[in-house]
């Protein structure tokens, strides 16, 4: 137990602090999260009691009551605001970060427990329901955002405030002899303690994570047996099933993606990350038979996952309905989350293509333009009501994207002992150091997602041999490489390019994707997308929005052989590529008053379809929309 196998981590990821965003996709929207929803959820925060309720003073009969995942809340935003000052500093906002943060720390016990709500509310049922109560979850988002503080402004006030929560922590839970075998009935702490064991060397905080992973779905239950001291019957547990939270089964044994998404995801995360600590190939292939059930069974075409608002979750193999898609937006974070782990691990596209299907499509939809009004659901089709709205009582995944955003050039590059990756074309600046020692700097020239053509310039104090790998997306059927002007076929690897060379100060790498509109079909096991298609461009999935038509979009028909035609509109939704081309629309009078009738009596007329991104949708008049259209 006290010896840690070497690492099998075959990259680790460029950090965000050494990247530099300035395309004309995401830049915006990291101002946007900078200036306008960074304020607005302290805002919230303030307004709601979340903040002020670090200060312990709520009595009996106060209003409102401090809730078991406020805590969480605070937490997202400190890590988010931590993470944008590390790219962007703003001494206003450093200054109201440092306030927050010692309020939170003045609320931590002598003991060094810190959770508002069971110090000030229920002080006598601290740790009696890990099941229900998301206790350990609210400690692992702090010890994220104690992290993320750190490495953003080098102060250790929150990360040391949280070693000493994660000390306490440790004494409480464990396999020896007088400790509790508990673990979070939502998982979270776990992918944070080995955040924290890395950037402290504390092998105890790795081994922690282990045990609650390690212990999850064990028998005898922790939850029947944590139940029972309740006094309450194990078995009327309220969601029914521990699958739930993926506490049926000990998770090396598990094959089926189940239950609440969010929760799903962060333990898949930190199964992903013990796997590359401990070189444990039992939890890769755990990891890598989830993977499989989720992406090929259960994902939306917009990176979406967990159909179901019953369970925040999943269903069954294959069911993807579209108007009541749950896809809340924190799962497809959480999807990013996994699958960024799982490419440190193989470095292999199928996980990249996830990541930027998410990224692309299905997250950033969960905010709106101005970066003040979000998501919770994020469905494939509405009938005009659904709406992006200011804040929700549960607050999860607001302050989820802002982290997401503040941190988002992580998720760019990564570094191996042979050299680059290149997961993600995003216009902007890279500098790091090859494991020779060499300085590198590489310059991403590109209008992507709206257009194929990279060009990546590369800067080194001295020549280098190393090999630069560029990720050949799974949605591109053509690519093409130059370097320096010369046509080259490097080898592919697990999708991606290899450019094995000594490289040069200067050198000039041109990568061109081919990225026609596509018509993509789904599964025929996908009932709701049956006689079907989408649009899709590169990595960006299209919507058809109401405001763009005068008929209804549920009476569109898209023809398999109608003309589509892409192009740039600059004042349209911070500046988008449109589809348009010639669709059918149903006409309404061969309808009235009738439920059914033969195919012979429909008749329809010629209309100008026009798509836009899904990500972008409602920014406009509220209206309906969809993304699957009927070919006839
Ligand atoms: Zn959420």
């Amino acid at each position: 137990m006290d010896s840690i196998p070497c690492r099998m981590l075959r990259l680790m990821a460029v950090p965000f602090t050494q990247v530099h965003i300035d395309d004309v996709f995401w830049a915006p929207r990291i101002c946007a999260n900078r200036e306008r929803t960074l304020s607005a959820e302290y805002r919230q925060y303030q307004e709601t009691g979340r903040i002020g309720a670090f200060r312990l003073d709520w009595k009996p009969g106060d209003e409102p009551v401090p809730h078991i995942f406020w805590d969480s809340d605070v937490a997202k935003w400190l890590e988010a605001v931590s993470c944008s000052l590390a790219s962007h500093p703003d001494p206003v906002l450093e200054a109201l970060l440092d306030e927050v943060v010692g309020l939170v720390v003045s609320a931590q016990q002598p003991d060094g427990y810190l959770n508002v709500h069971f110090t000030v509310v229920e002080p006598d049922k601290r740790w009696s329901n890990l099941r229900d109560w998301h206790e350990l979850y609210c400690a692992g988002h702090l010890i994220e955002a104690g992290v993320a503080h750190f490495q953003a402004t080098g102060k250790r006030v929150l990360l040391d405030a949280m070693c000493r929560y994660t000390d306490l922590i440790d004494s409480v839970f464990g396999a020896e002899e007088g400790k509790r075998r508990g673990y979070c009935g939502h998982e979270e702490i776990e992918l944070a303690l080995v955040k924290l064991f890395r950037v402290t060397g504390e092998k105890r905080y790795l081994r922690l994570s282990k045990f609650f992973v390690d212990e999850r779905g064990r028998q005898p239950h922790y939850f029947d047996q944590e139940a029972l001291n309740r006094g309450e019957e194990p078995k009327k547990f309220w969601a029914g099933t521990y699958a739930y939270c993926q506490a049926h089964l000990p998770v090396r044994e598990q094959s089926e993606v189940v239950g609440h998404a969010v929760r799903a995801m962060y333990l898949y995360s930190a199964m992903a990350d013990l796997a590359g600590e401990y070189s444990d190939e039992s939890l890769l292939a755990a990891c890598q038979r989830l993977w499989d059930d989720l992406c090929l069974k259960k994902m939306y075409l917009t990176g979406g996952i967990g159909p179901s608002g019953h369970n925040e979750g999943f269903t069954t193999p294959y069911d993807l309905p579209n108007l009541s898609a749950y896809a809340e937006t924190c799962a497809a974070i959480g999807l990013v989350f996994w699958n960024h782990r799982m490419l440190q691990l193989e470095c292999d596209s199928r996980y990249a293509d996830v990541l930027e299907r998410a990224l692309y499509n299905g997250i950033i939809s969960g905010v709106s333009l101005d970066g003040e009004k979000f998501f919770y659901e994020n469905p494939l089709a509405s009938d005009g009501s659904h709406h992006r709205q200011a804040m929700f009582n549960v607050s999860c995944c607001p302050p989820n994207i802002a982290r997401l955003l503040s941190s988002l050039g992580s998720y760019i590059y990564s570094q191996s002992a042979d050299g680059l990756a290149v997961h993600l074309y995003v216009q902007g600046d890279m500098a790091t150091t090859l494991a020779d020692g060499t300085a590198i700097k590489l310059r991403q020239q590109t209008n992507y997602p709206w257009d194929g053509a990279i060009q990546i310039s590369v800067t080194l104090s001295a020549p280098a041999d190393f090999t630069l790998r560029l990720r050949l997306p799974g949605w591109c059927q053509q690519a093409t490489i130059c370097i320096n002007g010369t046509h080259i076929t490097p080898p592919v690897e697990r999708g991606y390019f290899c450019l094995q060379r000594t490289w040069q100060s200067g050198d000039i790498v041109e990568l061109t994707l081919a990225m026609p509109i596509e018509r993509i079909v789904a599964n025929p096991r996908v009932e709701q997308d049956a006689g079907r298609v989408a649009l899709q461009r590169g990595p960006v999935v299209y919507c058809v929005e109401g405001v763009d038509h005068t008929e209804s979009v549920y009476r569109l028909r898209l023809p398999a052989d109608a003309q589509l035609e892409a192009h740039f509109e600059a004042d349209l939704l911070n500046g988008v590529v449109v589809i348009e081309g010639e669709a059918l629309a149903i006409d309404d009078a061969c309808w009235e008053g009738k439920l059914y009738q033969q195919t012979t009596a429909v008749t329809t007329h010629p209309t100008r379809l026009r798509a836009i991104p899904y990500a972008s949708w409602d920014n406009r008049a509220p209206g309906a929309m969809v993304v699957w259209l009927p070919v006839k």
